[in-house]
């Protein structure tokens, strides 16, 4: 481990989101950085700024470290299988079999450490993440993610209705569960508490009701699935006939937008869907690969969600994807919007900038100043090496592209959390 103490110059070709439409870039410069956060950048460092606490990088890129806003830990080993079915055949079939496992402690620590340590190795240092339904699992996720050094929301999942009979609590210990995982995690560290109802099918009214209070009492961040798919959406309507849609269902139990919120895949939305995740306390979130996976019938119109002002990030949403890298999630997310392009010209694709911003700043948001290098933002970075097929008529921009579509994690040099090495 670095020291992070005093002050610290790093060099490179440093890249961060200003905003959706902005993306600096500052060549040879240096991110002056005092106790893991960083004061400023320079091209050139003040006389007498000691040599010692210069870390020259060369001609790498110094990024941000990713944000992923929507991952399931306890899906890890799945990836990858079943990926031929539609969501609800693929839970029932794979998820629900593979999350029942992590009643076994021994089981979930070895998963959960594999886990974390993949997502430092992609350069996740953000992540906003679903355990199990096992509250001794939660526990230990949550400790994993904080012994890592992670920046992390995470909570005991809730499910009272429509899942195995092998894998499913009762409305009463759910909400038991959660208040205790809640009253658990209320320091101030770098690790958050989150209520996190698996969607709305999965979760009777009275429980619904039960977390918005417990949101409310604790001032928990709510973390869910909505208008993921047709299917999902059609049954939702049945087993909720005096609600209007998925969204009112989460807004009127209080778990949408009266505290931080983020809402998974958001692909269907109706203009009063819409209207409710325009709140700043809302964040929807992409997670192309999964959806392609798990066919949800559709595609998120980003580019229209980016101009009403929602706030979006990137998920990998493993197990429906399969890779943890969100450098290849904002490749994807550029992708998956050309493609709904062309079958939708209303809204133009997604571009380079607005992906990146997406994947970091916007990410980050959530967790407040990481994502970017402005002056009071944390120094959670990633140095990319790329000399093995650098040239030099190449930007740090089309380098940086180059590493989300054609590199991987062979390219992350270093990762830095507060300023300190993570090894
Ligand atoms: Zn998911």
């Amino acid at each position: 481990m670095g020291n992070n103490t005093g002050s610290r110059a790093y060099k490179g070709n440093i890249l961060y989101s200003k905003d959706k439409d902005t993306l600096i870039s500052k060549e040879n410069s240096y991110i002056v950085v005092m106790d893991g956060v960083v004061k400023e950048i320079c091209d050139q460092l003040p006389n007498g700024f000691p040599k010692e606490n210069i870390i020259d990088w060369g001609n790498h890129l110094i990024l941000p470290g990713f944000c992923d806003m929507h991952v399931h830990a306890p899906q890890f080993l799945q990836r990858g299988v079943g990926m031929d079915r539609e969501l609800l055949d693929w839970l029932n079939t794979y998820t629900y079999p593979n999350e029942a496992k992590f009643r076994d402690k021994e089981h979930a620590r070895k998963i959960y450490s594999l886990f974390a340590d993949e997502l430092i190795r992609q350069g996740t240092l953000h992540v906003n993440c679903f355990s199990s339904i096992h509250y001794d699992a939660s526990e230990i996720l949550f400790d994993i993610l904080e012994q890592r050094g992670l920046f992390a929301f995470t909570g005991k999942l809730n499910m009272d209705q429509n899942s195995a009979d092998y894998y499913i609590e009762t409305t009463e210990q759910s909400i038991i569960d959660t208040e205790r995982f809640i009253r658990q995690h209320q320091s101030d560290g770098n690790v958050k508490a989150s209520i996190v109802p698996r969607f709305s099918i999965t979760c009777s009214e009275k429980l619904l009701a039960g977390l918005g209070r417990l949101s409310e009492k604790y001032g928990a961040p709510v973390h869910s699935h909505m208008c993921e798919a047709l299917n999902e959406m059609k049954i939702c309507k049945e087993l909720f006939p005096d609600y209007k849609n998925g969204a009112e269902i989460f807004y009127k139990n209080n778990l949408l937008g009266q505290r931080p919120t983020i809402m998974a895949h958001c692909i269907f939305m109706d203009d009063d869907v819409l209207e409710l995740m325009k709140n700043p306390n809302c964040m929807a979130v992409h997670c192309p690969e999964a959806t392609a996976n798990v066919n949800a019938g559709g595609i998120m119109p980003v580019k229209k969600l980016l101009n009403m002002g929602i706030n979006l990030a990137i998920g990998s949403d493993i197990g429906g994807g399969a890779n943890l890298s969100i450098a290849r999630g904002i490749a994807t997310t550029i992708q998956h919007s050309k493609i709904r392009n062309m079958f939708d010209p209303q809204w133009e694709a997604v571009n380079l900038k607005e992906a990146f911003y997406m994947a970091t700043r916007s990410g980050g948001r959530f967790f407040k100043n990481v994502g970017a290098f402005d002056e009071g933002y944390y120094f959670n970075a990633l140095v990319v090496d790329d000399s093995s097929v650098c040239s030099d008529d190449m930007t740090p921009v089309e380098r940086m592209e180059r590493f989300c579509y054609a590199g991987d994690d062979r390219n992350i040099r270093m990762r830095y959390i507060l300023g300190k090495e993570v090894v």
